[in-house]
Parts: structure tokens; sequence; C-alpha cells
């Protein structure tokens, strides 16, 4: 039996009849930017996220641009990011003309270390932007201390974790602004693009919805030089159906992650470890190895597709190329050799999970007997 990395049908198929509801809904009424389901979509997504605004926008790259520019980040200003991460968190940031400088990870959570983090800081330092990677929320308790300290904005990469908290506090309100994708693969996604920012702040909550919307709030009159950037009504309508279905799917994550945690430990994988404080959403399952490679092609031929998140650093993609990149990337470098995400998610059986552990312990074997 093939096991799939991701399959949204499946999941998409146990809720079908609220999708048909929805968008009948949306096309009985006509209004397919700016209406109704958006504004109530970003009330209750607010509300899940423990913010008092969210601003449905386009994809999760814009979100975070649309926080940095709103802030008035920009050109020579720099801002610390990852060293591991998707490339969008970095493109964010040089898209407003400032410069990404790369923080090592904690090597446990292979989040923002916070006291790499604080040694990178100088006079031109502006920002910081943590990913919660792989679902599991950075230190932001530490994170935004050290940003308070040093006047700096703080921003969260929310895109992998959608319904994660961090003592006690839901991602999308553990920093100034937060940005969130909707991208059909996420913890919450779409049935195509969408994004949305999260913020308490109902100056830069409304800037924020300016720019998203030609820098406008009122018909031609355009206080800004805004972008065109907004979730549409049926996106909108779609993720309404599924944010009440969250809760149940990142429940089902967490089981997922127990059953490979109990069934890998003899493997001598590197498995991923939680802080304490922090509740994950499992948005990806990410195991370590010096084999990594022969896992993958163990893997496969016993039928089971796992993928890299990600391979490459952001600091040696070609886009960042002849450009002196700052800070360090050795660990995130490393990382990209040596990760491997299983696969994981609401449409996954218990028998598949059980079939990828199986698989995982039959190949890891291999790794410690002597050539064959
Ligand atoms: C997916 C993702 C993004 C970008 O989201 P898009 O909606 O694809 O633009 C940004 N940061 C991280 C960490 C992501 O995983």
């Amino acid at each position: 039996m093939r096991v799939p990395f991701l399959d949204l049908a499946r999941t998409h198929d146990t809720i079908r009849a609220e999708l048909d509801a929805a968008w009948h809904r949306v096309l009985d009424r006509s209004r397919y930017i700016l209406g109704e389901e958006v504004e109530a979509f970003e009330t209750e997504f607010a509300a899940y996220c423990g913010a008092e605004h969210a601003i449905g926008v386009a994809n999760g790259l814009d979100a975070l641009h649309l926080i940095l520019r709103a802030h008035g980040i920009g050109h020579g200003d720099e801002v610390l990011v990852p060293s591991n991460t998707f490339i969008a968190t970095w493109l964010a940031v040089s898209q407003v003309g400032a410069i990404p400088v790369a923080i090592e990870p904690d090597p446990d959570t292979y989040n923002m270390d916070p006291a790499l983090a604080e040694r990178a800081i100088t006079s031109r330092t502006k920002a910081l932007v943590p990913v919660h990677l792989y679902g599991q929320a950075a230190d932001m308790t530490v994170l935004r201390a050290l940003a308070r300290r040093n006047g700096l904005l703080c921003v969260e990469d929310a895109a992998q974790a959608h319904g994660a908290t961090f003592d006690g506090t839901r991602a999308g309100s553990l920093g100034d602004a937060a940005a969130f994708s909707f991208y059909p693969g996420k913890n919450l996604g779409a049935l195509g693009d969408g994004g949305a920012i999260t913020t308490s702040d109902p100056t830069m909550a409304r800037r924020m919805r300016e720019l998203a919307n030609y820098g406008s709030s009122e018909k031609y009159v355009h206080r800004q030089q805004g972008v065109n950037s907004r979730l549409d009504e049926l996106q909108a309508a779609v993720l309404r159906v599924k944010l009440r279905h969250l809760d149940a799917w990142n429940a089902r994550r967490a089981t997922i992650a127990r059953l490979y945690h109990d069934a890998l430990a003899p493997t001598g994988l590197a498995l991923p470890q939680v802080d304490p404080r922090a509740d994950a959403v499992w948005h990806l399952y990410v195991i370590r190895t010096d084999h990594r490679d022969a896992l993958a092609a163990g893997l496969k031929r016993r039928g089971i597709d796992t993928q890299i998140h990600y391979p490459i650093a952001p600091a040696d993609a070609e886009a960042y190329a002849g450009i002196s990149v700052r800070g360090s990337s050795e660990l995130g470098r490393r990382l990209g050799r040596e990760i491997l995400s299983l696969p994981i998610g609401p449409h996954m059986s218990d028998d598949e999970v059980r079939q990828v552990a199986a698989a995982c312990l039959e190949v890891a074997e291999t790794f410690h007997s002597p050539a064959a």
C-alpha cells in the first residue's frame, strides 16, 4: 500500500457537504471580493488566535511583506530571520529593501535561538521574524522580551502554526503582528492561495488593511501607494468551514506524532523535540539522520513518500547569490542535508502510520549492520 505524503482530497471528502453549502452561498450572493464571508472569517480567525484584528490577504508572503512595510521597515534596515526556513521569510524582508540577517536555530527545536538573536542585534536592526517551524512555536517569551528591550518589531511567521501555543498563548497573538498562510497544504488551508495578518494594534491594523487594498479604505480615496492583496469570498467561505475542524485535525496530527515517537524511539533517528512550554500543531514531522538520503530511498522503495523542508538554506539560494548575506547558516545548511519529513496529516490512518514506522525501523536497521 502506497502512503502519500499528503492527501487533501481525503480530508475534504469528510466535509464535502459543508464545503458545497459554503460556495453555493457565495454564488447565490454573487459578491466575490471584500464581502461578508471575508469579514466573518476575519472576526472568527482573530478570535481563534486571541488577537483583536485579522486582515485577509492574498498569501503568506504578502502578509509578511505588508506587516514589515506598514511598520516602516525599509532600505538598509536589518531584520533577524531564521537560517532554516522557507525562503518566503527572507523574501519579505528583501522586498521592502531591508537586509535579512540569518540566525541559527536551537538544535533541539529547530526554532530561532534567542541567545544568538540577541548577539546579532546592531544599531541597524529594526525587527525580528521568528518562524514557528513545523508547527512548534518559537520561544516567544524570550524573543518578545528581547524585541521590547531593544525597541524592535517582533513579527511571527505563523504560516505553519495555526492553533499552536507558547506558554498558553496562541500563535497570532505572541508578537506585535503575525503572518499566516492558507496555502492548501498548511494546517488551515484554502482551495488555492490565501493568507492573513493578525495584530492587536488598531492603528497598524487599519494601515495594513489599507495597504492591501490599493492604499484605500474609502472607495477612490488612496492614502498610500498600496498593493492588491486580498483574500477572496470563496476562499474565506471555505476557510470558515475548515476553521471549525482545525482543532480536531490538529489533535489528530498530535496523535500521529505520538505514535511515531513511540514507534521510532528504538531507531536511533533524531526525533522531533518539543519545548515543554509549547503545544505544537505538527504541520510536519521532521526526523534527522546522517543517513537521510538512504532513509528516503528505502522508504520510497517501500511505497512511502517523504519530503525535505528545506533542502537548501535561503542563504545558499540562487536568489541570494552575489549578495553578501549576513549572519550564520552553518547549522541551517547542515539540517538541509540531514532532515526528512515523514507523512503526517488528518487524512492518515493508524495503519498507514504503523506502515511508515515499520518501514523506518527496517531501513534504519541497515545503517548499523555491515555493508551487505
Ligand atoms: C508557506 C510559508 C510561507 C508562505 O506562504 P504562501 O502563502 O505560500 O505565500 C511563509 N513562511 C513559511 C514558514 C511557510 O511555511
